[in-house]
């Protein structure tokens, strides 16, 4: 079920999805001195697919999902997404983006965030289609609420329906649930997955949760730091619809063992590094 890595076109087609190769990304600290937080890194998925990248803080997860992102551009590698650069990706508004830190604008309201986007993008607003996009993330009767009034959570709800907006074909998130409670945290994968079957778009979600991370996903992208890279990739063949009870199967555990052992090593010595 494991596949190793160094051989990364392995079953998977080849033009669609994310593609990653030989990815390398070093940033300068200053007095000459430089961290490389991901080398030669390969990474594929299929179109429409969910993938998470699991590992320990300061392996390069979020630099793998900014250069995706097109916010921060490859030291080496090549990076295509459905056979478009990062570049061409934001220029043609195909990417949604969500992270811990909501980024609300907190003097306008949950409609008007959501409505940001089209602003952006200089595109007519479609007001029937956010209503539906506050229907779907459950906030329907707080349009006009601004974000100090709502939850945590809520909060987070509307930055995954504004990363939406413009129907990307690319979704990215990093961490989106990561500063909330556990019960809130569960619910809102749920959410999301629910969500991602009903506007399937190749996401890319950034977790260091191992029970969320094989719960929503295709595969899970075990990454290791110094220097960061995808230690291996696990298939994630459980059938869809993932239903919560799911977690307590057998074949559940099983991945949950093989991410853990991964993680922190047979013996949980890596244990106090996550
Ligand atoms: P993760 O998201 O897995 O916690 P990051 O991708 O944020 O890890 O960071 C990977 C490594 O790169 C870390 O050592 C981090 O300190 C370093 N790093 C990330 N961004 C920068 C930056 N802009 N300047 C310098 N170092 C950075
Ligand atoms: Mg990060």
């Amino acid at each position: 079920m494991i596949e190793r890595t160094t051989a990364p076109d392995a079953g998977v087609q080849t033009g669609t999805g994310i593609r990653i190769d030989g990815l390398s990304k070093t940033f300068s600290t200053g007095r000459g001195r430089t961290v490389t937080a991901l080398q030669d890194t390969h990474l594929h998925t299929d179109q429409g697919s969910f993938l998470a990248l699991l590992g320990p803080s300061g392996c390069g997860k979020s630099t793998i999902l900014r250069i995706l992102a097109d916010l921060e551009s490859p030291s080496s590698g090549e990076v295509r997404v459905d056979g478009k650069t990062p570049h061409e990706l934001r220029a043609a508004s195909e990417l949604g983006i969500a992270f811990q830190d909501h980024a609300l604008l907190p003097w306008r309201t949950v409609e008007s965030n959501i409505r940001l986007p089209f602003e952006v993008a200089g595109r007519s607003v479609d007001k029937a289609y956010i209503d539906e996009l506050i229907g779907l993330v459950g906030l329907t009767g707080f349009e006009k609420s601004r974000p100090a009034q709502l939850s945590g959570g809520m909060r987070q709800r509307v930055s995954i329906a504004r990363a939406l907006a413009l129907k990307p074909s690319v979704l990215l998130l990093d961490e989106p649930f990561g500063a909330l409670d556990d019960m809130t945290r569960q619910n809102l994968n749920l959410e999301l997955l629910r969500i991602w079957t009903e506007k399937p778009a190749t996401t890319l979600l950034v977790t260091h949760g191992i029970t969320e991370a094989i719960f929503l996903s295709d595969r899970v992208a075990v990454m290791s730091p110094r220097p960061g890279r995808v230690k291996e990739i696990i298939e994630i063949d459980l059938p869809r619809p993932r239903l919560p009870e799911m977690q307590r199967t057998p074949e559940f555990h099983e991945l949950v063992d093989r991410a853990s052992e991964l993680l922190f090593g047979a013996d949980g010595r890596a244990a106090a590094e996550a």
